[in-house]
């Protein structure tokens, strides 16, 4: 059986923390696809095409592991790609409370959907795309708490603005 699941998400931008799951899982599932969501209603640093190429570069070397980009709702897109599984990354109490309410959303518009989730590792669980943006715009040192590729992308967005 082909254990196919999807790790959906802003990834504005992608950072260590997402890479430590978005590897996790592929060991653990057949294939993941990585999807990244693309809403009207929010504000995005990255477009969604610059962050799908950053998160594409960072598993290239996994041969499990695809990324899309999704415009729509989470759980029509997995139910086109049959998909139900679903991975969340969880760093804390916090997290958890949204992430169980998102999760018991998604299984109220299909009971197909299996939401698992995996707890971040130590190192990563202060990290956070919202703080990571607000410190690279004060030119704050991102060492670990990015991939070098998005530390890079992140000094390139703040220099032009
Ligand atoms: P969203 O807007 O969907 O919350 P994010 O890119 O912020 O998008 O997060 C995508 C997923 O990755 C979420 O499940 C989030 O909890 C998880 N995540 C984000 N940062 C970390 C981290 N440092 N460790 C583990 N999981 C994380």
């Amino acid at each position: 059986m082909n254990r196919k699941a999807a790790f959906p998400g802003s990834f504005d931008p992608p950072t260590s923390g997402h890479v430590n799951i978005i590897h996790r899982a592929a060991s653990i599932f057949d294939e993941l696809v990585v999807v990244i969501a693309e809403n009207r209603q929010k504000k995005y640093l990255f477009s969604a095409e610059e962050r799908a190429s950053m998160v594409r570069e960072l598993v290239k070397n996994r041969e499990n592991v695809t990324v899309t980009i999704c415009d729509c709702l989470i759980v029509d897109y997995l139910k086109k790609m049959d998909i139900n599984l679903l991975v969340r990354g969880v760093r804390g109490v916090e997290d958890f409370t949204y992430e169980f309410e998102l999760s018991m959303m998604n299984r109220t518009l299909d009971p197909q959907i299996e939401t698992i989730f995996m707890t971040t590792d130590p190192e990563y669980f202060v990290l956070r795309s919202s703080s990571i943006k607000e410190l690279a715009s004060f030119n704050g040192n991102l060492h670990g708490m990015v991939p070098p590729l998005v530390a890079k992308a992140l000094k390139d967005k703040y220099d032009k603005n």
